[in-house]
C-alpha cells in the first residue's frame, strides 16, 4: 500500500514536521500532474520498477519547472517550481508513474526510481 510505505520510509526523518511537509509537498505535486496531465513526454522508461506498483514500463521523466517554462499559467507554473524545488534540492531528476501517479526521484542515470524521501543504493553497494 503507497501510503502505508510512505509512512515506513520517512521513519529516519528526525521531526514529524518535515516528514508531513514532504508528504503533503508529494500529494500536492501528484494531484498537480494529474490535473496538468505532465509529463508532456509520452516517453517510457522501460525496465526502471516503479517501488510503489512495482510495474517496470510505466515510469516516464517529468518535465523540469523550466522545460515548461511559459506551457503552464504563471500561478502554475509558481506552484510546481515551488513543489519540485522543495522535493528536489538537489535538483535530481523527477519521474512519475504513470500506473499508480506517484511522483518519484530517479538516479541520475535514470535507471533507478525512488520514493522521494530515500535513496537509491550507490551503484557499487549493489
Ligand atoms: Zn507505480
Amino acid at each position: 500500500m503507497p501510503v502505508r510505505t510512505l509512512v515506513v520510509r520517512t521513519a529516519h526523518f528526525t521531526r514529524i514536521s518535515d516528514a508531513v511537509e514532504v508528504h503533503v509537498a508529494i500529494e500536492k505535486l501528484k494531484i498537480f500532474i494529474i490535473n496538468h496531465e505532465l509529463p508532456r513526454t509520452d516517453m517510457a522508461l522501460f525496465g526502471v520498477r516503479c517501488p510503489y506498483c512495482g510495474k517496470s514500463d510505466r515510469i516516464r521523466e517529468l518535465d523540469s519547472p523550466e522545460n515548461l517554462h511559459g506551457d503552464l499559467a504563471p500561478d502554475d507554473a509558481e506552484v510546481y517550481s515551488d513543489l519540485w524545488g522543495r522535493l528536489n534540492p538537489l535538483s535530481d531528476i523527477l519521474g512519475v508513474c504513470k500506473f499508480c501517479q506517484n511522483p518519484l526521484r530517479l538516479s541520475s542515470d535514470v535507471s533507478c526510481a525512488e520514493v522521494l524521501d530515500a535513496h537509491c543504493p550507490a551503484p557499487d553497494a549493489v
